[in-house]
């Protein structure tokens, strides 16, 4: 599943889109139903009549529905497809990369889609795995990109988390942004008890399919066939793409038409074809405003993590950040102890390069990684770097769709084997951006170290860092450790004090709360030691 899901290159013709977002708070049928005939009947739907079925048909014991995720282009072919066999499904689209790239559909495609009766529903701004996020980025995620869709007038009420991924308090984040249900990408094929979802699911933020498109159809009618035996339910299939081999998991177009002639016999023993939407029923619900972008940076940069020195998933690559690396070529990226402050900084080697480039870029989305830019304003990027070839900044934006795409390309700057600084200025920021994302540029063969990523304000002198030290103690050694950084101060000598059963807390601090200086001034700390 993940495979499928996996980032595509970004662009860089994508074109740009002013905003066109309304007034949220209106009504959402008014939005939307003044747009399409279609969306008046989705509406007149919405309210759950799961027990009405096709015409001359008892009460379907079994309802299936055909899900679509991610938006890709290739899945437009299946609106004539549906139309013919009379069947709806449900496609989960990432609002910012609609019509952003060849890649997705175009928002003429989605809207003929709806308009032919199928449910248009949210998968997040980014597709980012929503439960390693901070709570604030993560409703962004999902209430930003709800908005958008109502905004265009769709009456979203269904979701479906990127990766599949979630935990209780994404659920409660999704149910928050306005949404009637999620889906996830947990099967219930392996055990089969039950064989499928209830009709009215138990949780219905976490409900479960029962095959996906990367499942021979044979696969796939054998599931439904044992949710029909085990007295029916409700049955979620996830798509991708569909394509003959375009992509791992893709379905093939004559797959899918004979699984839906398949499921179309079907409708003789009860077994039907519905939207998330029709099953799940419930009001659609008004937009709820996500917390707003963070503030830009002044004299102060504001990249997270700027000497990369953090990793908390583990996944080799520091937090806030991610590696680009496209084209013919052969390339490693390792995380090295070779910084220039702090204990690591990120190191690419290409031993081959016919095309394409390597960048470590802040990861794209709404403020929690990258930088927050204003309009009309300028801002200085600057990165540390060791090279054995020229390099240069390559910085994509974000506009008022929240969509990313490549946005401009710094001059050179040339090989060094010692630490020295990049340093390049960007043109006034257009009135449709409001997000940087940029990373120093390998695009031929050799090796680039980058550390400490910063990005301020043109124009603004540096302000002094100061240290204004924190009441810490009452803390655990680490804890107060955190603080103190955080307050632009340093852990000065610890002494630890031996008590009995005591517990490691700092118990005296010197200077005390509210003390000035220079930023990194020393704090001496009294720990208590348990003594044995
Ligand atoms: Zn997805």
């Amino acid at each position: 599943m993940f495979a499928a899901h996996q980032g595509q290159p970004e662009n860089p013709s994508a074109p740009q889109r002013r905003s066109r977002r309304g007034p949220l708070a209106l009504s959402v049928a008014a939005l939307g139903c003044a747009a399409a005939l279609g969306c008046l009947v989705s509406l007149l739907t919405a309210t759950g009549d799961h027990g009405a079925s096709a015409a001359g048909t008892a009460s379907p014991r079994t309802v299936v529905s055909l899900t679509f995720d991610d938006g890709q282009a290739t899945q437009y072919s299946v609106r004539s497809m549906l139309a013919a066999h009379r069947m709806h499904a449900t496609f989960y689209v990432n609002s910012p990369r609609i019509g952003s790239d060849p890649y997705y559909m175009t928002w003429p495609q989605i809207r003929a889609l709806y308009s032919g009766g199928n449910e248009i529903a949210g998968h997040s701004a980014h597709h980012l795995i929503l439960t390693q996020l901070d709570p604030i980025e993560a409703k962004r995620q999902v209430c930003y990109d709800r908005n958008e869709l109502l905004a265009r007038g769709f009456p979203v009420t269904d979701f479906a988390y990127p990766f599949g991924a979630y935990n209780a308090l994404v659920e409660a984040i999704v149910k928050a942004c306005g949404y009637n249900s999620a889906r996830t990408s947990g099967s219930l094929a392996s055990r089969c008890r039950p064989c499928a979802e209830r009709i009215t699911p138990r949780d219905r933020y976490a409900t479960r399919v029962v095959a996906f498109g990367s499942d021979p159809v044979r696969t796939i009618k054998r599931r439904i066939v044992k949710a029909e035996r085990a007295g029916g339910g409700w049955a979620q299939i996830v798509f991708h793409q569909v394509c003959d081999g375009c992509a791992p998991g893709a379905i093939s177009p004559r797959a899918l038409r004979s699984l839906l002639d398949w499921l179309g016999r079907r409708a003789a023993r009860g077994t039907v074809v519905k939207t998330v939407n029709k099953v799940i029923g419930g009001r659609v619900r008004a937009a709820v405003r996500g917390q707003a972008l963070p503030a830009p940076p002044s004299g102060i940069s504001t990249v997270r993590n700027a000497s990369l020195e953090r990793d908390a998933n583990s996944d080799l690559t520091p937090d806030c950040f991610f590696t680009d690396s496209w084209g013919d070529q052969a390339f490693r990226w390792t995380r090295t102890r070779d910084a220039h402050t702090g204990d690591f900084a990120e190191r690419v080697d290409v031993t081959k390069h016919l095309s394409g480039d390597n960048k470590l870029m802040a990861v794209q989305d709404l403020g929690a990684c990258a930088t927050t830019v204003t309009p009309d304003r300028q801002y200085t990027l600057k990165t540390r770097y060791k090279s054995s070839a020229p390099v240069y900044f390559v910085v994509f934006s974000r506009d008022d769709n929240w969509t990313w795409s490549y946005w401009k390309t710094s001059p050179a700057f040339p090989p060094s084997s010692s630490w020295t600084r990049a340093s390049w200025t960007t043109p006034p920021i257009p009135h449709s951006l409001n997000g940087l994302s940029f990373g120093l540029t390998l695009a031929e063969k050799g090796s680039m170290t980058i550390d400490d990523v910063h990005a301020t304000l043109a124009g603004v002198l540096p302000e002094a860092r100061r240290c204004v030290v924190p009441r810490v103690v009452g803390r655990p050694l680490s804890r107060a450790r955190r603080m103190l950084a955080r307050a632009g101060c340093l852990s000065g000598r610890i002494s630890r004090r031996f008590i009995p059963r005591g517990r490691k807390r700092v118990i005296a601090q010197r200077p005390r709360a509210g003390a000035r200086g220079p930023a990194g001034a020393r704090v001496n700390l009294v720990v208590a030691w348990p003594s044995r």
